[in-house]
């Protein structure tokens, strides 16, 4: 017993202190991009030959970077001579709506605003998620199961992931939504008691990502439910998960 105290003891307190702490995050975390179109000649495609996804667009002197079709690659830095575009250490990605994960150079970005006075009173002390799992490749629940280990401790803000949608407050949906996965998303949507929060996590959940556009999938759940919070990233960082729903929540301003 001693000498499980002292290990305890030796471990310390492991839990991220974010949001009250920064998060410290590795460099080559690729983050909320920085476009600069001054450095580009004219008639220079470079980028947006280079992206597989259709995600960035230079035109009229305007550069454009959809995160919601993004998948972090970064092929279109490597592919740019004038280093017009770069990927910041930012994590802050996440947004209320599709629109919002559009960056487009000159123009100040929209961070993820609090759901209404009513939603808040109701979830923002408790809230409980059923993941709906819809033909991803697991990246996505990968990273969300993260944040219900020792390292993150998502149940400190009352945020629980439950097994049935009978029991919970919103959705939380991964993958593209393929075809044999589209009844279920319905019928998990329908079984969530009113008011419900929906929330598209990662490339694929947002639109597709690399299954964009395939006959199998319904290029993510937007077409088919109402999305309140919409997190980027193949997959999102845990942190930018984590700082999308505490924004959603209220618990940053
Ligand atoms: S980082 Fe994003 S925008 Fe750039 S090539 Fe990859 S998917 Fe396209
Ligand atoms: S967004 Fe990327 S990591 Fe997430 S399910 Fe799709 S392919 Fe996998």
């Amino acid at each position: 017993m001693i000498r499980a105290m002292l290990a305890r003891i030796r471990q310390g307190h492991r839990t991220t202190g974010y949001p009250r702490v920064p998060a410290v995050l590795p460099e080559r975390f690729r983050g909320y991009p920085r476009l600069d179109p001054s450095r580009c000649p004219g008639g220079c495609h470079a980028c947006g030959d280079a992206c597989a996804y259709g995600a960035i667009t230079h035109e009229a002197g305007t550069l454009r970077l959809d995160m919601g079709k993004c998948i972090f690659c970064p092929e279109c830095v490597d592919a740019c001579p004038h280093e017009a575009l770069a990927f910041g250490n930012d994590a802050q990605l996440s947004s209320n709506t599709r629109e919002g994960l559009v960056v487009l150079s000159g123009e100040e970005r929209q961070k993820t605003r609090a759901m209404g006075d009513e939603l808040i009173s109701l979830f923002g002390r408790s809230i409980k998620f059923r993941e709906v799992s819809a033909g991803g490749c697991n990246g996505c629940e990968a990273d969300t199961n993260v944040l219900s280990t020792i390292g993150w401790d998502l149940g400190r803000f009352g945020v629980q992931f439950v097994a049935s949608p009978r029991h919970a407050d919103g959705l939380w949906i991964t993958g593209p939504v393929t075809a044999n996965m589209k009844e279920a998303v319905r019928i998990a949507y329908e079984a969530v008691p009113s008011p419900k929060i929906v929330v598209a996590c990662g490339a694929c959940a947002i639109g597709g990502g690399p299954y964009a556009g395939s006959p199998e999938a319904s290029d993510g759940i937007g077409g088919l439910l109402p999305v309140d919070l919409y997190i980027p990233g193949c997959p999102p960082h845990p942190v930018t998960i984590l700082d999308g729903l505490l924004r959603l929540l209220g618990k940053i301003r």
